[in-house]
């Protein structure tokens, strides 16, 4: 038995506060209420960064966008096609055309719609292309500064993508390149459709994996409650969560596939965490935003820990944090744990 006064599974705080186990940016899902008992209002704080490097510039800031997943309201929204966050680079969605003469082009995604994203499009003397976000309250400096640092010497044409209501603003941003730049407006329907395909591009930091590691470790505590998380196995990936380690300690806790785990893909969009323990090893997989569209999320696998109790081998919980559609959403709820079988389509 564990003693009744057992603190924080990090420091031994015992001013607990709640841990979602599952990052609450991803909503909260009914029959899943985290961890009440295990992580001091400090420790929990000190994840804030983690937790928002992966909802705000992984591909996971893209699918939250996508299906409107909203997170914590009184964060400031933060558009994760401009900027990125806690360190992160801002995500690049770039189209491209298979019709000859159409560039490739900038993407944003803003309520679920994809666009060009509010940018010029440069082409300087000898034919070269390059791309300048309208980064949201740029200011004329600025703007001047990115233009430069691209070494641009002449323009021999270019494209500006905003909304109406911005092209004074963008007027102003333009100015900075000198008198003879002109402004035509182009009254063409909007061109995405010209495009095929798109490509998503990325930059994963350490914070991310660590926020992978800590989905893992905390909904294994979920889901095998025999294990309270202040075990001395659990020693090392709770100091990896803490405090990251050298780079070449990543691979020994997180390793990730391109794979659909089980095989299948489910028809509804979710998250996929297991728990399993096996004669050596305690481990948890996961697989966010796992759904039916043809978009390969990694299959991450987090070495929790040394197995301390070889009799207790052979388990293999599988759970599925299944988005409600849009519809069905009440508030903070967006959708609801299931359960191995009851996951839909993927068994
Ligand atoms: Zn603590």
């Amino acid at each position: 038995m564990k003693p009744i006064d057992a603190g924080c599974i990090y420091c031994g705080d015992t001013n607990f506060s709640r841990e979602h186990g599952m990052l609450r940016c991803l909503g909260e899902f009914e029959g899943y209420e985290g961890l009440l008992d295990r992580v001091c209002a400090g420790c929990n704080n000190g994840f804030k960064k983690i937790d928002e490097q992966l909802c705000r510039s992984g591909r996971e800031a893209f699918f939250r966008e996508y299906l409107g997943i909203e997170g914590r309201k009184h964060h400031g929204k933060v558009n994760p096609f401009y900027r990125g966050s806690a360190g992160g680079k801002r995500i690049e969605v770039e189209a491209v055309s298979s019709e000859h003469g159409v560039p490739p082009i900038a993407l944003e995604l803003t309520d679920g719609t994809l666009r060009e994203r509010r940018q010029i499009t440069i082409i300087d003397g000898n034919g070269h292309r390059y791309q300048i976000p309208f980064q949201d309250k740029m200011t004329p400096e600025q703007f001047r500064a990115q233009f430069d640092s691209l070494g641009i010497k002449s323009i021999q044409n270019a494209d500006v993508y905003c909304d109406d209501d911005e092209k004074e603003w963008i007027r102003t941003l333009l100015a900075t390149l000198g008198s003879d730049v002109t402004f035509q407006r182009d009254d063409r329907q909007p061109s995405l459709a010209r495009y095929d395909s798109a490509l998503m591009t990325f930059e994963v930091t350490p914070l991310y994996i660590r926020a992978i590691a800590k989905i893992a470790f905390h909904c294994f505590l979920g889901f095998v409650p025999r294990f309270r998380g202040d075990e001395e196995c659990f020693s090392e990936i709770r100091s990896f969560i803490q405090s990251e380690g050298s780079p070449s300690d990543w691979g020994r806790f997180v390793a990730c596939e391109r794979k659909i785990y089980g095989g299948t893909r489910p028809a509804t969009w979710g998250h996929l965490v297991t728990a399993e323990i096996d004669y050596s090893r305690l481990t948890s997989r996961v697989q966010l935003f796992l759904g039916p569209l043809e978009s390969e999320p990694y299959l991450f696998t987090v070495n929790l820990g040394r197995n301390p109790s070889r009799n207790d081998s052979g388990l293999k919980e599988i759970r599925f944090f299944e988005y409600f559609p849009q519809a069905e959403r009440r508030g903070r709820i967006v959708g609801a744990l299931k359960h191995g079988l009851g996951i839909r389509g993927l068994v």
